[in-house]
């Protein structure tokens, strides 16, 4: 499945529409807090069960986004950080689980 648009909602929400017209919407501060690349993970692996992530607005704000072949899409956050490759089953993982 390949996103036909990707758009920003109110600096809050990445929402993705697919070719076969579902979508899928996930709150920027989700996005971020699950960022998948190799030190973001690490850093979660090295968490207590008890620790409340602090997320200052520049990680939360999405200054690019780019599509990664036909797989994924890398987000490039206002603080730099761009080493997340976000993949599209994940991405839809991420929608399912959130409860709003
Ligand atoms: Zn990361």
């Amino acid at each position: 499945m390949q996103p036909s648009k990707v758009y920003l909602i109110d600096r809050e929400s990445l929402w993705i529409r697919w070719d076969d017209n579902s979508e899928t919407k996930i709150p920027l501060k989700k996005l971020r807090e699950f960022c998948p690349c190799a030190t973001c993970l690490a850093e979660r692996a090295n968490q207590s069960s008890t620790f409340i992530p602090l997320m200052l607005s520049s990680q939360t704000e999405v200054k690019n986004i780019e599509q990664v072949g036909t797989y994924a899409i890398q987000i490039t956050w206002k603080d730099g950080h761009n080493t997340g490759i976000y993949e599209y089953p994940f991405l839809r993982s991420l929608a399912e689980q959130s409860t709003e």
